[in-house]
């Protein structure tokens, strides 16, 4: 066998968030923060167009260094023009932030087969997770939800490092966790610029999962989902096809 293990994006590949209501858990967020008497007497709808410029100006400020945009500090921004003062420490944007990712939980979902194939993959591979989630937080409630965390040899979090993917030290750091050279690793993802080109220019295999049902996110980040002028080693249309694309992959 040559190759030894096996990265995984999160979002997309392992979990599915094409249900994903961007709204509800923006409501939710708001409405912890009232329970949480924070007094915001705006309407939801310009909440929401405050929450997307913010979001917008500090991905645009980030994409030409990939670096992370903080989670935390895009809803303390938001709420700062509101408030005109700042929440970024303490419980309170600690519980509005669970809110949020509770309703982004109850939307995402993972196919029914995908534990049992990551219980045999890890009987011949090392495995990682290598996810862009700006939220630390998030990312953490989310995989404990869905009880991934324990297939994975090394996990990366781009909220953590403070870079995404497809910036290499992301990539750098799975590599290191899994003690793997590249040529010895196959990464699996969605998407093209994100999974595939991060990965590619450091000399991984590459195989992409197609899933063009879920490729209809309108709040995936600064074009991740557009084409990409690259080619991965192999491309599956779910991760049914996966053990069968490994063994083929030379
Ligand atoms: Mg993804």
């Amino acid at each position: 066998m040559r190759f030894k293990a096996v990265i995984f994006d999160l979002g997309d590949t392992l979990i599915l968030t094409d249900r994903w209501d961007y709204d509800k858990c923006l409501k939710k967020l708001l409405s912890s923060l009232k329970n949480d008497s924070i007094m915001i007497k705006i309407p939801f709808e310009e909440f929401k167009r405050g929450y997307f410029k913010v979001r917008e100006k500090m991905y645009l400020k980030s994409e030409p260094a990939l670096r992370e945009v903080d989670f935390r500090s895009r809803i303390a921004i938001t709420l700062k023009i509101f408030l005109h003062y700042s929440i970024y420490e303490g419980p309170i944007l600690t519980h509005a932030i669970d809110a949020f990712f509770d309703a982004f939980i109850e939307d995402a979902y993972t196919e029914t087969y995908v534990s049992d194939l990551l219980l045999e993959l890890k009987k011949e591979y090392k495995l990682g997770l290598a996810s862009n989630f700006a939220s630390p937080q998030g990312f953490w409630r989310v995989l404990e939800h869905f009880d991934l965390g324990k297939f994975f040899n090394t996990i990366v979090v781009s909220g953590e490092v403070g870079f995404r993917k497809p910036h290499p030290i992301v990539f750098k750091n799975v590599l290191e966790g899994l003690n793997m050279k590249p040529t010895e690793t196959v990464f699996v993802g969605d998407s093209l610029k994100a999974d595939i080109f991060g990965a590619k220019i450091l000399g991984l295999k590459t195989i992409l999962i197609e899933n063009p049902g879920m490729r209809k996110n309108p709040y995936a980040i600064a074009g991740e989902l557009d084409p990409f002028p690259v080619e991965p080693d192999a491309r599956i249309p779910n991760l049914k096809e996966l053990p069968r694309a490994l063994s083929n992959i030379v």
